[in-house]
């Protein structure tokens, strides 16, 4: 079997890895070098913790309240789009319901799987992206972030996840010097993190040593079909790529891609930032999130990554400046000693995360086109589910038994 999977973010490599193990012919076809996408400069969180979907309950109106700010962790830029709106109000529908409670377990165990595959490539030759599995502080410093967070912890615990409530002393003593406001933390011993921007180039390198082929500046424009099936790619530059079996793993495209097949998956990009900060003085020991400003810090090898964000602005690739100013000054009442990039030196990056509106992937075949899987929309947690997702969608591809439910993951679930 040969199949083509277009795009080369995480979520295109690790599907390479497990179908290539299954003996499978594999091309990945990405319209970029593979030096850059939104696998590259994430957090690099691993994280059980995350069980929740993004659309939840809570979400809707304090975005609204954020979106008065310029420099608010979260952004929609106000514009007349059709998709925008009802992919805003889809966003709205899924955060009240019952399917929230539903999608927890899964989750859980999505994020679990993939921490252990994780491991496993950790340990493949030519690997070294600093994968740690120590867990991860979730730090609050008011009444109000204490209080949500305690209660996310308990819902953590009914869900069989290892989670402790840290005092000021104990936070201190892994995040470095507080500030006076802070009140303590969640630890969450599950997660873990790795350094993404190193995991990317070395896990495309040993994918070539295995015999994966990649088509680098190769756009896909447009499918051919007969008999309900793909049978070619056409490419920006004219190619007609002949295909047996397709995976869409096109990130936050992959909505407009599958929109010339007559399907609609609705899709927002969420840009984000990062900056990097090489080898300094002092950092905290393990992964923190900041959970009023929604910024994390992450140690990675001997570096810091820190980042955050997410506006819905289409596709504007620009750096908007208040706003990557407003992460750093959000990181001072929590750690007023933290070294803190020089925003005038120091490089931003930006990446977009594919958002569908319920916060869920789509993962799964589509039922109108049999031979062509979806694997996208893992919007905040893209790299955390990366591993199980390449994992269950060499499960799909060639047929065998997924090795976990993907029902509520279904590409067609909004018509
Ligand atoms: C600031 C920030 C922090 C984050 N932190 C974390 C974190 O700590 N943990 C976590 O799990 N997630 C995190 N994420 C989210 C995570 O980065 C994404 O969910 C994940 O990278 C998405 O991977 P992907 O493979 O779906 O998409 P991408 O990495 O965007 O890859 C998609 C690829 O498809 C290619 N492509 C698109 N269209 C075409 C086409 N027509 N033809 C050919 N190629 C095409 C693109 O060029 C791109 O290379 C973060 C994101 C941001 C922005």
């Amino acid at each position: 079997m040969h199949v083509h999977i277009i795009g080369g973010g995480i979520i295109g490599l690790a599907s390479a890895l497990y179908l290539r193990r299954e003996g499978a012919e594999v091309t990945v076809v990405e319209r970029g070098r593979l030096d850059d996408n939104c696998s590259f400069g994430n957090a690099g969180l691993v994280a059980p913790s995350h069980f929740v979907p993004l659309a939840s309950p809570g979400v809707v109106s304090k975005g609204l309240r954020w979106m008065l700010s310029s420099r608010s962790p979260f952004y929609i830029h106000p514009r007349l789009d059709f998709d925008l709106i009802r992919w805003l109000w889809l966003f709205f529908r899924s955060s009240r319901s019952p399917r929230v409670a539903e999608a927890m377990p899964l989750l859980r165990d999505f994020n679990m799987m993939s921490k252990e595959l994780y491991a496993e490539l950790a340990a493949l030759p030519g690997m070294d992206f600093a994968f740690e599995a120590r867990g991860l502080l979730m730090v609050y410093h008011t009444a109000k972030g204490e209080a949500g967070e305690l209660a996310l912890a308990e819902t953590a615990r009914r869900l069989g996840l290892d989670v402790e409530v840290w005092d000021r002393d104990q936070t201190a003593a892994v995040a470095g010097t507080l500030g006076a406001q802070v009140r303590g933390a969640v630890y969450y011993a599950d997660d873990a993190h790795l350094y993404p921007s190193r995991l990317m180039p070395q896990l495309r390198r040993y994918l070539e040593t295995q015999g994966v082929h990649f088509l680098l500046g190769t756009e896909v424009r447009r499918f051919e079909l007969a008999d309900g099936r793909v049978r070619r790619l056409h490419t920006a530059s004219g190619q007609h790529i002949e295909v047996e079996e397709v995976v869409v793993a096109a990130g936050a495209w992959t909505g407009k891609l599958l929109r010339q097949l007559g399907l609609r998956l609705p899709m927002q990009g969420a840009k984000g930032y990062s900056v990097t900060l090489e080898r300094p003085p002092q950092r905290p020991a393990l992964p923190l999130i900041l959970t009023e400003a929604k910024v994390a810090i992450t140690p990675m090898g001997d570096d810091l990554r820190i980042g955050g964000t997410l506006e819905l602005a289409g596709f504007d690739g620009r750096i908007n400046r208040p706003r990557v100013e407003g992460v750093m000054d959000s990181i001072r009442p929590y750690l007023p000693e933290l070294p803190l990039p020089d925003l005038k030196r120091d490089a931003v990056w930006r990446g977009f995360r594919p958002c569908t509106p319920d916060g869920l992937p789509y993962l799964g075949r589509l039922a109108r086109v049999p031979n062509l899987t979806v694997a996208a929309g893992h919007a905040m947690v893209g790299l955390s589910l990366g591993a199980a997702t390449g994992k269950l969608v060499s499960e799909l591809v060639t047929r065998q038994q997924p090795s976990l439910p993907l029902d509520m993951f279904r590409p067609e679930r909004f018509g």
